[in-house]
């Protein structure tokens, strides 16, 4: 079975004393549900070790290397003696902002996997291709160019994040349906290009203006399992009523 996630994305926003508050204050009673949070990676360090059990904590990004001279950037082994566990990939705002394309999240991808570092795999497609109709064939492509070159071996576990971009950050959530299309879809793929027992183990998750007024919602969809919140982490009450709402 898939594990279910709750997982939030700080972004660039909170100060030290900020976060260190925010993170005090989530709590994780669902022993069958996985909860994690993306600090800023300068808080790293202070939030893993304030943070409550059963909760995990991740980075927003990461450099392909592990060191060198690359002045600005951090590496998986850094990131994982400050106290992270798991890293983003391929978010839409590195993608849009940071110019990052599907090649470079394969090697990110490839950097993950040879440095044994969990990582979820966001995908999305921005408004344009969604009014084309055009949906399944742009997120199947971001799946085949970048993540689906795994041996069955690598991709079983793994983590996959739909979010489209229209919905991230605008308050305009895909509905359920929409979502539970896409996750099928998704589902779908790995079977096709894996098998059954890989497809049955791979997280699919959604994200895009997820809250605690639809996450109930949205996580009861047979094939969505769990979120990836933006907004929504920033506030410690409505981030636990959305680990609640299994
Ligand atoms: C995100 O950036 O991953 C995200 C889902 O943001 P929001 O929940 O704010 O739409």
């Amino acid at each position: 079975m898939a594990q279910k996630i709750v997982a939030g994305n700080w972004k660039m926003n909170l100060e030290l004393n900020e976060a260190k508050d925010l993170i005090k204050g989530i709590k994780n009673s669902q022993d069958d549900v996985r909860v994690i949070v993306f600090p800023s990676s300068v808080f790293i360090n202070v939030v893993a070790e304030g943070k409550n059990d059963n909760v995990e904590v991740g980075t927003q990004n990461f450099h392909t290397e592990l060191k060198g001279a690359f002045t600005g950037e951090l590496s998986i082994s850094q990131l994982r003696s400050a106290g992270a566990t798991v890293g983003l990939i391929g978010h839409s705002e590195r993608r849009a902002f940071f110019s990052e394309g599907n090649d470079l999240i394969k090697i990110k991808v490839n950097a993950a996997v040879a440095n044994n570092f969990d990582f979820i795999f966001c995908c999305g497609e921005p408004l344009m291709i969604r009014e084309a109709g055009k949906e399944l064939e742009f997120i199947k492509m971001q799946l085949e160019e970048s993540l689906f070159h795994l041996t069955k071996e690598q991709m079983m576990g793994k983590v996959i994040a739909y979010e489209p971009v229209w919905a991230i950050g605008t308050g305009m959530t895909a509905s359920s349906d929409q979502a539970e299309r896409m996750h099928r879809a998704i589902r779908t793929w790995i079977h096709e290009r894996y098998d059954h027992e890989t497809a049955q183990n791979v997280s699919i998750l959604y994200g895009g203006s997820c809250n605690q007024d639809n996450a109930k919602e949205l996580f009861s969809c047979p094939n969505v399992d769990g979120g990836l919140i933006g907004g929504a982490s920033l506030k410690g009450e409505a981030f636990c009523t959305i680990i609640d709402s299994y």
